[in-house]
Formats: structure tokens, sequence, C-alpha cells
């Protein structure tokens, strides 16, 4: 493809919409030529050491051979056939992988679009669930304060009330009811007074409520948190006695990026219901798996549909499953604990300069996820220039100057990156004092 790219971004700020953006004032855009490993190649020749693995997913850096070998073979094969009456090796390799890869008792798959579609089946999932077992009134949902579960309508009623903007959409938004964010920090010593509002809301409120649904020990997109292990394993205490179901969301979290496979292995806990996506194809493609127990699988099929009411277009893609397959064949080959923990040890090194800058609230760490949050939010028009500039590519959210890159990059791509976000924070910090 050649392209005239002054035209082509004239055409892109003038007609598409990106992500939480603007149509009549549009933040800046950089046009990429293609990426490769942990490098993103801009249209005019600039190279940039990516921090973001494109939102979590890119975990073994761009365009793999492996799985890109894999993603030819399939497209030859066949990308896509209907789901509905069919099946296909990829899809019933990946389901395999899933249910081996994942705790006990979680053993029953559904593909499907995205990390928010799974959101959506894994809602609806606890619902049914509870209308088959006789508690119709159970179909409400319990959330945490900082949480971030997709952009479609059951998933946004679910995010943060106010981070979602649930006043834009109150008379659309399912009311949930919503438990403050846990404060009890990973690192921190446990305080059993961090658990004691969202057992009063679980007490007061069960006969309502269908399932509780966060993100275990990472709270992402709503304020990049880590919080302790033991909250978690209340919730799973709380949710047995008061009779909810626990809906773990690992889209950002699952394979390695916390430094365990699964976030929930932090705090030895099993869901009932587990969502996957973002790093399921190791970047390539949009996928999203939900998981749940044969328990919870056979109670729903007894209901009244008589079966689980969803099924979408593209529901188990072949290419997508395949490119999967691929992902987890290189991430359980490869060495990810090991890399995850050098990253993790890289970034903390890294990183510890910025505490002591100006308007710098925290600096935190883990696994291969790196934080410093700011004061203030960050100005996006002046600082993305300079990290280009700088070459890295980092993009703030609010007071968040966050990366959670390849697991693939190596000792220097990260100084280099680590070292580049320091120097830009130094810059515009110090001059805003
Ligand atoms: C990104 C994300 C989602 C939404 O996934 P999409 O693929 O963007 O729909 C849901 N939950 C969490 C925790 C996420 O990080």
């Amino acid at each position: 493809m050649s392209v005239d790219w002054k035209s082509a971004q004239d055409f892109d700020r003038d007609h598409i919409w990106h992500p939480y953006t603007s149509m009549t004032r549009p933040t800046p855009v950089w046009a990429v030529e293609s990426a490769s490993g942990v490098r993103i190649r801009l249209a005019d020749g600039r190279e940039l050491i990516d921090g973001m693995a494109s939102w979590w997913s890119v975990i073994h850096g761009y365009g793999h051979p492996d799985i890109r070998a894999a993603m030819h073979e399939q497209v030859d094969r066949m990308s896509h056939v209907m789901f509905g009456g069919l099946t296909h090796a990829p899809a019933v390799e990946l389901a395999q992988r899933l249910v081996a890869l994942t705790p006990e008792p979680l053993d029953k798959v559904f593909l499907c679009d995205s990390g928010s579609v799974s959101v959506e089946v894994a809602l609806k999932m606890a619902i049914q669930y509870w209308q088959a077992r006789g508690h119709p009134g159970k179909h409400r949902m319990l959330a945490l304060r900082n949480g971030y579960h997709g952009d479609t309508f059951g998933a946004m009623a679910v995010c943060d009330p106010v981070t979602g903007m649930h006043h834009l959409f109150r008379d659309s938004l399912q009311p949930h009811l919503f438990a403050p964010a846990p404060e009890c920090g990973f690192h921190d010593d446990w305080d059993a007074g961090d658990i004691e509002a969202l057992a009063v809301l679980m007490e007061a409120h069960h006969r309502e409520l269908a399932a509780i649904i966060l993100e275990p020990i990472v709270q992402g997109a709503g304020g990049m948190r880590f919080y302790h292990p033991q909250y978690l394993r209340e919730v799973r205490r709380l949710c047995d006695r008061y009779g909810l179901l626990l809906i773990a969301d690992e889209i950002a979290t699952g394979f390695g990026r916390s430094g365990r496979l699964f976030a929930c292995e932090h705090a030895g806990v099993v869901p009932d219901i587990l969502c996957l996506g973002k790093a399921l194809t190791g970047g390539m493609l949009t996928l999203g798996a939900t998981l749940t127990t044969s328990e919870v699988a056979h109670t729903i099929s007894g209901g009244g549909a008589g079966c689980f009411m969803h099924g979408p277009t593209f529901m188990g893609n072949p290419l997508a499953c395949r490119t999967a397959v691929a992902s987890l064949d290189l991430l359980e080959a490869g060495d990810w604990q090991r890399r995850v923990s050098a990253l993790e040890a890289g970034l903390r090194r890294g990183l510890a300069p910025a505490a002591a800058l100006p308007g710098v609230a925290d600096v935190r760490v883990l696994g291969a996820i790196g934080v410093v949050e700011l004061d203030q939010p960050v100005d996006m028009e002046d600082i993305m220039p300079r990290f280009v500039e700088a070459g890295v590519w980092v993009r703030p959210f609010g007071r968040l100057v966050y990366v959670m890159p390849p697991y693939v990059m190596d000792p220097t791509d990260q100084a280099h990156l680590t070292g580049a976000m320091v120097d830009v924070l130094g810059a515009v910090l110090t001059r805003a004092q």
C-alpha cells in the first residue's frame, strides 16, 4: 500500500473516530507504517520503543514469526465459518488449552469477539444461573469503585460510576451496587477493615445480587491500582457465604502480566466465571473468552430457556482461535516468568528516580506493569510529542503515566523506555512548578 500520509492524516482527522476523542478537537495521531518486536515504525521513518503493548495485548512483541506462520496457514485453510452447528480444530484446541491453563473447576468455554463482550457474556451467565435456580430476584451486580470492565452497556454499568461517566447514561444503565475500591496495597500489611464496606453491602443486598465482578489484584484503566491478595480471598469467602457468583475480569491481567499466569493465583482464589481477552491472541486479533464451571453451565442449561442466550456472528472465529493457540504455544514454551520478573526489576529500577520529581504522587510496579501517578492530569498535547521525540510510545491517562511493555523487551530497551519517561516527566513537571 502506498499512501500519501499528509492527505491520509487529514482524512483521518476529519472523518475517523479514535478511542475517546473529540471529532471537533481531536488530539494528534501519529501514522504507523509497520511494527516488529518492541518497535513501532512511524510513517516518517522514526522508530518508537513500545511501552504499551497496544493496551496489554502484544506480549510477544509485534509480528512474531511463529504466530504469523500459524495465521498464514489458517487463512489459506479457512479464515471463518459460522459456529452454529459447526466446529473446527482451532476452537477445540484453544478451548482445551484454556481449560488446562486455568484452575479447576473452570472447564466450560464461551468464545466471543472482545473483552467487553466476554463481560456481557459473564453478566448474562450470572443472571441466567440464578433464574434457573429459581431466584430471579438475584439479578443485580456488585462491582468495585475504580473498576473498569469495558465500553458496551452491560460492561459500562459495572465500571466506576465517576470515571465511567454514569451520569451521561443514567437513564440507559442498569443501576448496580458499588463497594469502595480496596485501599490496602499489594505490598502493604493486610488491614481487615478494608473488606468491611463490601461485607456490609453483601449482607444487606445478597437477595438481589447475582454476582460480584472485579479485576483481581490489578485495577487497570480505572486507576492502575494493585491491591492486597487477602482482599480477594475475603471476597471469595463472602461470595460463598451469601450466594454470589464471583466473576474475575482477567482481560488485562491474564497470561502473565501481573507476575502470575492469572492474577487470581496471587490469592489462590478460583472464580466462578473468568473473562479473558487482550493478550489472548498475543495482540494479533480481537478475541475474548468466558470460562465457567460445570455447575454454573449445567444449571443455566437446565433453566427456562434451556440454553445460554448468546451467540455472536463471529463466535469462535477460526483465524482468531488459531492465532490464540500459537500465542499460548509461545507463552508455554517460553520463559515468560523469567522475562516478567526481569521486566519487573527493570521497571522498578528505571522508574525509581521519578519518585523524587515534583508533582509525582506515587511510583509502583507489579509484574510487567509500571505506573507513575501524578498529582495533576497530564497535558496530552504537550506530553505526547515529547515522548515521540524521545523515541518511546507511552500514552498516559489522566494522572497516570504507565507502561506494560511486551515481555520480550531487552534490558537496553527497558532502560531507554524508563529513562525517557523520567526525562520527559522531569521536563514537564519541573516547568509546571
Ligand atoms: C480492556 C478491558 C476490557 C474491555 O476489553 P475490550 O476488548 O476493549 O472490549 C474489559 N475489562 C478489562 C479489565 C480491560 O482491561
